[in-house]
C-alpha cells in the first residue's frame, strides 16, 4: 500500500522542464548533430549524469566512484562537475542517485541536463547558444551551481556550464563601452563567469581593493548571485551587488555577444541587475572596486541559555536590530531554541569597544537570567580584522560549507527596521519560535542600499526600504519518503506566507526564496515585473532560457 502510494506520488510529481524542446521528444537533436557541436567545442560537450552515477551498476567505475565519495561535500569540486549541483534537490529531484544507495539501484538522470557544453571561451558560448537556438532547445546555464530554486538544472534540458571561463582583471581607469568623453574613469575589476568569490576577494586584496561580494566564498562571482541582486555584509556601506556593476558581456539567445551598460543596451543592463536569470549567458561582469578596508570590527557571538530564556533572549536580540542597523552593523544571525549565533561586522571601524557597547543589552539579559537561576551566557570573540579576506577561510579546499551535498529549501522576506520595533518585535519572535528549521536574520541592507531609487535596478523595490532579509529553511535526506518531502515543502510555503503577512509590501529575494512562492512575480520583483517581462520578450522571444519562476515563466 505504502509503495503504491509512493509510486503514485512519483508519477504525479510535476516534471521540471520549460522552453521549447526537451529530451526525449522528436525535436531533440540527432547524435550526429551533437557530435558536430562537440567538434566545434573541441571536445567540450559532455553527456552529463548525476555525479554518483559511477557508483551504480549501469555506469560502474570504482576509481571514479571513490573520487566522488571523497569529494561529495566539497563545493568547488561540485561546481566543476558537469552533472553536480550543490543542493541535491536540484541534482536528482525526487529520484535519488546517491553515493550511499545500493550499487544495483538504478541511477536516474534526475534534473541533470542531458548534455552539458563545458565552454572555455566566448566563441564556445556563442557556438553553444547558436546550437540551442537552431534546435530550439530548452537551455540552462550552470555556473557554481548554488541555486536554491533549481534554475540551473532541468529535466531533459541542454546545459551550458561556465566554470571554465576564468579571468580576474583589474582596470584602474575603466570607462564603460560607449561612454561619452566626459564620463570619469573609475577603478574596476572584470570577472569572468566561471570565477568564485573566494578567488576574486583574494585577488582584490592583493590589488589593494575590495569588491562587494557574497558571504559564501564558493558562490559564483559573475553568475546567479549578481543576476538576482547580490547581497553582502558590505552592502549597507557600498550597496547591493547590482549597485556595483558597471558592465556585463552577455551572449543573448540570438547568439550575439553584447556589451551592456548604462550607455548601450540600457534596458538589458537594467534587467540583468536583479531579474537577470534567463536572458542569455553572461560571460563577464565588470564591478566597481572600493579602497581596501583596513579595519573591520568582527564580533562572533554564541549566546547559550536554557529553553525557558529563549523568548526573552530572542526579544532582546530582535529589539536590538534597529540600534545595530543605526550603528552600521551588518552580518548574519541564527536564533535557535537554546543558543543564538551571530557573525557580525562593522566595516571600516576599529571601534570594538563601541560595537560591544551596542550589544550590551544581550550581556545584561544573560546576566539577569543567570541571577534568576536560568544559566545563560554570551560568549564573544571580537577582533579588528585588517583585511576583508580575513572574513573567509584561509584554505577553502579543506572546508565544506553547510548546505552542500544535501537537500535544502528556503523561503524569505525582506523586512524594514520597523518590523523589530514595539509590538511587532513580539510578533516576529513568536513567528521565529514557531518555525521549524533554521531562521537566518541577514542584516545586509539599509545604509547605501536605501540611497538608490526603487526603479533604478530590477531588484524588488522593497530592497531600498529594507534593512533585513529574513530566511527560513527546511530540508530532508535521502531516506525521507516522497510524501513527507511534500509535507515539508508545503509547510515551508505556509510559513513563508505567514512571514510575508508580517511585512506587508516587502518582497522576497529571488535568489533565496521559496520554489513554490505563490505570487512569485509580485514577491520577487513587485512593480518592476512588467518592464522585465517586456524586455525578456524582446531578448528571448522563444523562451530558450526560460526557467522556474524566472521572468517570463507565466
Ligand atoms: C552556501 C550559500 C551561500 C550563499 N550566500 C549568499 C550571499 O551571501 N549573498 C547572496 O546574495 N546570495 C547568497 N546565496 C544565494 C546565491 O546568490 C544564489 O544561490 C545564486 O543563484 C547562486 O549563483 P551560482 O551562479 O553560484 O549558481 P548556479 O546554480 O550556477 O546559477 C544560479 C542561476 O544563475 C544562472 N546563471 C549562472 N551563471 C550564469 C551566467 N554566466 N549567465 C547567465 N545565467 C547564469 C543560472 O542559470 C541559474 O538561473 C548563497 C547560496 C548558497 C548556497
Amino acid at each position: 500500500m505504502w509503495s503504491l502510494l509512493l509510486q503514485l506520488l512519483v508519477s504525479s510529481s510535476p516534471v521540471v522542464s520549460y522552453g521549447p524542446c526537451t529530451y526525449p521528444n522528436s525535436c531533440w537533436p540527432s547524435a550526429s548533430a551533437w557530435s558536430s557541436l562537440n567538434r566545434t567545442l573541441q571536445g567540450g560537450l559532455v553527456r552529463s549524469r548525476p555525479p554518483a552515477a559511477p557508483c551504480h551498476d549501469d555506469f560502474l567505475n570504482v576509481t571514479a566512484c571513490d573520487e566522488v565519495k571523497q569529494n561529495w561535500l566539497h563545493e568547488f569540486w561540485r561546481s566543476e562537475q558537469p552533472g553536480a549541483y550543490q543542493d541535491l534537490a536540484w541534482e536528482n529531484g525526487d529520484s535519488y542517485c546517491n553515493i550511499n544507495n545500493p550499487q544495483n539501484q538504478t541511477c536516474s538522470q534526475g534534473l541533470v541536463p542531458i548534455y552539458m557544453a563545458q565552454v572555455k571561451s566566448t566563441a564556445d558560448v556563442q557556438a553553444a547558444v547558436v546550437f540551442a537556438r537552431d534546435h530550439g532547445l530548452s537551455t540552462r546555464v550552470k555556473g557554481a551551481a548554488h541555486d536554491y530554486l533549481g534554475r540551473s538544472s532541468g529535466n531533459g534540458t541542454f546545459g551550458i556550464q561556465t566554470t571554465k571561463l576564468s579571468g580576474i582583471e583589474f582596470d584602474d581607469s575603466f570607462k564603460p563601452t560607449g561612454a561619452g568623453r566626459n564620463t570619469l574613469a573609475q577603478t574596476a575589476v572584470h570577472v569572468a563567469a566561471g570565477e568564485h568569490w573566494y578567488y576574486v576577494n583574494k585577488a582584490a586584496s592583493e590589488h589593494g581593493v575590495v569588491v562587494v561580494s557574497g558571504a559564501s566564498y564558493s558562490v559564483g562571482a559573475a553568475g546567479g548571485w549578481i543576476l538576482g541582486g547580490g547581497h553582502s555584509s558590505l552592502s549597507p556601506q557600498y550597496g547591493l551587488g547590482v549597485d556595483n556593476v558597471l558592465q556585463f558581456e552577455i551572449v543573448t539567445p540570438d547568439g550575439k555577444l553584447r556589451t551592456v551598460n548604462q550607455f548601450q543596451n540600457k534596458d538589458l543592463f537594467w534587467a540583468l541587475r536583479g531579474g537577470g536569470h534567463g536572458f542569455g549567458v553572461v560571460t563577464t561582469v565588470t564591478y566597481k572596486t572600493h579602497p581596501a578596508i583596513t579595519a573591520i570590527s568582527a564580533i562572533f557571538i554564541n549566546a547559550t541559555f536554557t529553553n525557558p530564556s529563549y523568548h526573552g533572549f530572542l526579544m532582546t536580540a530582535l529589539t536590538l536590530q534597529p540600534t545595530m542597523a543605526a550603528h552600521n552593523f551588518s552580518g548574519y544571525m541564527y536564533p535557535y531554541p537554546t543558543n543564538f549565533l551571530g557573525l557580525l561586522f562593522v566595516h571600516n571601524s576599529a571601534d570594538l569597544a563601541g560595537a560591544n557597547a551596542t550589544l550590551q543589552p544581550l550581556y545584561d539579559f544573560a546576566a539577569s537570567e543567570t541571577s534568576q537561576g536560568r544559566p545563560a551566557q554570551v560568549q564573544m570573540l571580537s577582533y579588528v580584522l585588517t583585511d576583508y579576506t580575513q572574513i573567509f577561510p584561509e584554505d577553502p579546499s579543506t572546508i565544506s560549507e553547510p548546505g552542500i551535498g544535501v537537500s535544502s529549501i528556503l523561503g524569505s522576506r525582506l523586512a524594514p527596521v520597523t518590523a523589530f520595533e514595539g509590538e511587532r518585535a513580539e510578533t516576529m519572535a513568536n513567528f521565529i519560535e514557531n518555525t521549524p528549521g533554521t531562521t537566518i536574520l541577514h542584516l545586509v541592507s539599509g545604509g547605501q542600499v536605501s540611497t538608490v531609487a526603487e526603479d533604478a535596478t530590477a531588484v524588488h523595490p522593497s530592497w531600498r526600504r529594507a534593512t533585513h532579509h529574513i530566511v527560513i529553511s527546511a530540508g530532508w535526506d535521502t531516506t525521507t519518503p516522497l510524501a513527507f518531502r511534500d509535507v515539508i515543502r508545503q509547510q515551508l510555503t505556509n510559513k513563508t506566507q505567514e512571514l510575508a503577512a508580517l511585512v506587508p509590501g516587502f518582497g522576497s529575494y529571488n535568489n533565496e526564496a521559496d520554489y513554490n512562492e505563490p505570487n512569485w512575480k509580485e514577491a520577487f520583483w513587485g512593480s518592476n515585473y512588467p518592464r522585465l517581462k517586456s524586455i525578456k520578450a524582446t531578448i528571448d522571444p522563444r523562451g530558450l532560457f526560460t526557467c522556474h519562476h524566472c521572468v517570463g515563466d507565466e
